[in-house]
């Protein structure tokens, strides 16, 4: 191995390092790395979702090394602690856990470095995901020419990621549930001038200029970059990135030199949503077929029963019967109009975390859901799968289930299919924001304002160290947010039956 001399090593040093995230992103956008090694403080924190997403990958590592038992957690106290304690480690040939590798400027921690034969190691990357991405290609063949040159010698280099078909039952196995995948080629071919590469990306940072790069796919692949909201602001309000039909058509378009919605040619070969659109945009006025909204309403049976899960998907299943991210319902909101004159009533249910809720969730609708009636639902293949996943750990509910499913209708089918557009939906028809366009109802004062953030607070109230005072906030900010969700449903075809009444 090399030796080095670096101790004083200072922060600011560190920053100047390439790691590999930072290779990672300077693959992505040259102008993301610079802004992060020059500018750091414009990139945005993370926000409560993308620490989500990290606190379930440091679950996911903790998993991953169980399968190595005889492993050693290299100390984490700082940063060049844990690369000089990794030196003295590497000296003992067994797995070791988050061992920091430094190679001139090059740097990377590795989840689990395994020894292999006399003299060699195997670099095993663990993923929360489910399948293979070329962006962890890329990532291992930067951790094997950082090891290399830092005089390991690399044999192997592994994947592990989640099996998204292991089901649990009683304690998790780590052995099942991971899938171990040999990608030494793929690191292989990834890693073809890497040399030059990262002289490059070093030569860039450390220019004084910020390089420019026009917006492109690269902003939004493999990762969503969080310097969108300011290289996208040049975009006008209604951008040819808000027409409904998928990012490839938007991009052809922005490439055309079209920016807005307005400013596309009739003869561009527009679907017909996205000609709805355009008229839309342009004139302002609100798209409504008549006809076609009647004859969704037409199809509604009383008593109407408005139904709203709230999930979470853990990567690690949590209960019996679960798989890695299958949405566990941990609250439903329903609210029930017995007939035409009928005020809506409302029932609820949230559950506390102490045990699987998807059988009390399963006896409750059973009771409340009675044996007829439309069950109205946003999105309903969703709310249909979270039932039949829930059965499948509960069968006695089949019947029951195969009963329901029938009567399942879908409240987002008039929006998708553009029977009504707003011009303010831009490219959604989300509950969210249909409800607000066409009832002028938000939810920007509720205490939880969208489903992600509603599961990130369940699960920090239910699986987490939260206070009682916490807890009891959550909860009733939760009951009000889910309430909103069928509530908004009911107040949507109320409207839907006002704008579809005949004219006199
Ligand atoms: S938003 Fe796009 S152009 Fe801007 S830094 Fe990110 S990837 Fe690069």
């Amino acid at each position: 191995m090399n030796v080095y001399r670096i101790c004083g090593m200072d922060q600011a040093i560190v920053a100047r390092l390439l790691s590999k995230s930072k290779y990672l992103s300077g693959l992505q956008c040259r102008k993301l790395l610079w802004t992060q090694v020059n500018e750091p403080t414009v990139i945005p924190t993370a926000d409560i979702v993308t620490q989500h997403v990290f606190d379930q990958g440091h679950l996911v590592g903790e998993y991953a090394r169980q399968l190595f038992p005889s492993g050693i957690m290299v100390p984490q106290d700082g940063f060049m602690e844990n690369i000089f304690a990794t030196r003295r480690l590497l000296a003992e040939r067994r797995p070791l856990f988050e061992a920091g590798i430094l190679s001139g400027t090059l740097y990377c921690r590795l989840d689990i470095l395994h020894p292999v034969n006399d003299d060699e190691w195997d670099i095993i990357e663990i993923k929360s995901s489910t399948s293979v991405k070329d962006v962890h290609i890329y990532d291992v063949a930067f951790q094997k020419h950082c090891c290399r040159k830092a005089g390991l010698t690399i044999r192997a280099c592994k994947l592990g990621y989640l099996n998204k078909g292991y089901v649990k039952h009683g304690a998790i196995e780590p052995g099942e549930l991971f899938n171990l995948e040999d990608v030494s080629l793929r690191a292989e071919d990834a890693g073809t001038g890497i040399e030059e590469r990262v002289l490059d990306l070093l030569d860039l940072v450390s220019n004084r200029a910020c390089p420019k790069v026009s917006i492109g796919q690269h902003c939004l692949e493999p990762y969503d970059c969080p310097l969108r909201a300011d290289c996208w602001a040049f975009l006008p309000e209604n951008s040819v990135f808000t027409l409904r039909g998928g990012k490839p058509r938007q991009f052809s378009l922005y490439e055309q030199g079209i920016m807005s919605i307005q400013d596309i040619p009739d003869d561009s070969g527009l679907s017909r949503q996205q000609k709805i659109q355009k008229d839309c945009v342009t004139t302002g006025i609100t798209h409504i077929e008549k006809d076609e909204l009647r004859a969704f309403l037409d199809n509604l049976r009383y008593p109407l029963y408005y139904l709203d899960f709230e999930t979470i998907a853990p990567a690690i299943p949590l209960y019996d019967g679960m798989r890695p991210y299958q949405a566990l319902p941990f609250q439903f909101s329903l609210h029930t109009v017995e007939d035409e004159k009928a005020q809506p009533i409302h029932h609820s249910f949230l559950a506390d975390g102490m045990n699987d809720p998807r059988p009390v969730i399963l006896g409750e609708l059973m009771r409340l859901l009675g044996s007829e009636g439309s069950i109205i639902a946003y999105n309903a293949a969703f709310e249909e799968s979270v039932l039949t996943e829930s059965v499948e750990s509960s069968p006695e509910y089949t019947d029951w289930l195969q009963g329901i499913l029938p009567r399942m209708v879908d409240l987002l089918r008039p929006f998708r299919e553009f029977h009504y557009y707003h011009p303010s939906q831009q490219d959604t028809a989300s509950l969210k924001r249909v409800l607000l366009s066409l009832t002028g109802q938000g939810y920007e004062e509720m205490g939880i304002c969208d489903g992600m953030n509603a599961s990130i607070a369940y699960e920090r109230i239910a699986y987490g160290t939260a206070t009682e005072e916490e807890i009891a906030r959550v909860r009733a900010d939760l009951i009000e947010y889910c309430k909103l969700d069928t509530e908004g449903m009911v107040r949507i075809v109320d409207e839907l039956r006002r704008l579809s009444a005949p004219t006199r």
